[in-house]
């Protein structure tokens, strides 16, 4: 997945504002490129330090403004904790296709979820400047 240093940097600093509570949003772009963050509040009903939930109107203004395809995956934010997916993140899997972004305060990485393996496997990302 290829990133800007922008974005890279946006991310890490919604997680760190959003601190001790999970921050979440969507990811646009194409094939492997990252073009827009779509930044969400975090609307879980549950604990939010442990949990998240990205708000449904950011998802339906993506889709007025470009159509779902544009939609490659999410991120949010582990902010006590390690950024690979909870048991809680796959027990959340719904939609196999979308790219998972998990980040602490200081570090990103991106997974996919293989349905043959029935767990997240890790794909590179690529800071561009
Ligand atoms: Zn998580």
């Amino acid at each position: 997945m290829i990133l800007s240093k922008a974005h890279y940097d946006d991310i890490l600093n919604h997680a760190r504002a959003a601190f001790p509570e999970e921050c979440c949003g969507l990811i646009v772009g194409h094939t492997d490129c990252v073009e827009r963050l779509l930044p969400s509040n975090n609307i879980s009903k549950g604990d939010k330090t442990k949990t998240f939930e990205i708000d449904p109107a950011v998802r339906f203004q993506l889709i007025r403004e470009t159509g779902e395809r544009s939609m490659m995956g999410f991120y949010h934010s582990h902010p006590n904790g390690v950024p690979f997916p909870s048991d809680t993140d796959k027990a959340m899997v719904y939609e196999p296709e979308l790219i998972w972004v998990i980040a602490t305060l200081d570090e990103i990485k991106a997974f996919r979820f293989l349905k043959t393996k029935q767990d997240f496997e890790e794909i590179p990302i690529q800071v561009k400047l």
